[in-house]
């Protein structure tokens, strides 16, 4: 390996990242392979905060952040990326500026999808690492078996009220995500919403994540390949649960038992209520490349108030429906009955 010194560096990351290039496990040559890495975080609430905040400011050089959420009063209390200021911005947008201010010396693509069965390969792909930041079970399926496929180590980690999971999956040396988590339907699982979250074991899951993703980036061993660590702040009990990789697993199986349960994409989704109101999300079937500007004046024709026109998308409203589109095409629609009324106010949006 060519020698690793301080000339790689400007004497402003050289004093950034101080701290962590004085550690033995890390040096001038651990932050040049971080500089150097390309990580993807999924979903940017609870856990992606975090993970990405930390990861931004070690110093990962180039920070792909998918989310298709807007950001809501509700976040704050545990999601830091975010203030009152950016309420009803793109989450991603939002989180790329935030993350920007705070280390100049990376580059952040902030990606404002839906995962599906379509673009989960490409949303992933290049990346040295994939980092779970997400809420649901199936686009965790999504994410493991594209992960799997491609040969990208994937941390996955997952929260609620105040217990937490951690685990790393280095395809093809480790049990995958569905050779121990395998078939969890995301209908029968509490949400946030409905059983809360304490932001301690949010901080707790995505620093061990971290920590994992650096021990990868830098040639560590992880300490969570093969295992579970299984955390309860109810009594602050940590549990290793060894993992074994199931060689009848449907995804990373040599003796598979079955084919892996089909995912479909989901052009329209009732997602978590938000205050007892109905959401729901709509994503094309293939990412679109709107026109914000004129989606904007179509809006106020349509008598909404605009609430936020960013970059990246527009939050609006028209008592009793709020809504947010994205520039890829993504909308929300919340305040709305049924589904079938809220499918016409979304038609109604893009209209040609
Ligand atoms: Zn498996």
């Amino acid at each position: 390996m060519a020698r690793i010194d301080v000339q790689d560096f400007s004497e402003e990351e050289l004093e950034y990242y101080s701290r962590q290039i004085v550690l033995q496990e890390i040096g001038l040559a651990g932050q040049k392979r971080l500089n150097e890495a390309k990580v993807c975080v999924v979903g940017l609430g609870g856990l992606g905060s975090p993970i990405s905040i930390q990861l931004a400011s070690m110093g990962v050089g180039h920070l792909r952040i998918v989310d298709r959420d807007v950001v809501e009063t509700s976040n704050l209390q545990r999601q830091h990326l975010y203030g009152m200021d950016v309420i009803g911005y793109p989450k991603v947008e939002a989180a790329a500026n935030r993350l920007r201010k705070l280390n100049p010396h990376i580059e952040v693509e902030p990606v404002p999808l839906s995962l599906s069965p379509k673009n989960v390969e490409r949303i992933i792909g290049g990346v040295d690492v994939v980092v779970d930041g997400l809420d649901m079970m199936t686009p965790r399926y999504l994410l493991n078996r594209a992960c799997v496929k491609l040969g990208v180590p994937f941390v996955f980690g997952a929260v609620i009220t105040h217990i937490g999971n951690v685990s790393t999956i280095i395809p093809g040396e480790t049990a995958c995500l569905e050779c121990f988590q395998g078939d969890v339907d995301d209908d029968e699982l509490p949400t946030c919403a409905i059983v809360g979250v304490h932001p301690s074991i949010i901080s707790v899951i995505a620093s061990i994540q971290v920590s994992e993703t650096v021990r990868l980036i830098t040639g560590k061993t992880p300490n969570l390949a093969n295992t579970l660590l299984y955390c309860d702040l109810g009594d602050l009990s940590f549990e290793r649960i060894k993992l074994a990789k199931a060689e009848s697993c449907p995804v990373c199986g040599s003796a598979p038992r079955s084919k892996p349960s089909p995912i479909e994409h989901q052009p329209v989704q009732e997602i978590c209520g938000r205050e007892g109101r109905r959401v729901f999300v709509f994503s094309p079937d293939d990412e679109l490349d709107m026109d914000l500007t004129a989606l904007n004046s179509r809006l106020e024709k349509l008598g909404y108030e605009l609430l936020v026109k960013a970059r990246l998308g527009s939050t609006f409203v028209k008592d009793p429906v709020k809504g947010s589109v994205l520039k890829s095409g993504v909308t929300i629609l919340e305040g709305v009955d049924a589904k079938e009324k809220a499918q016409e106010i979304y038609e109604q949006l893009f209209e040609p």
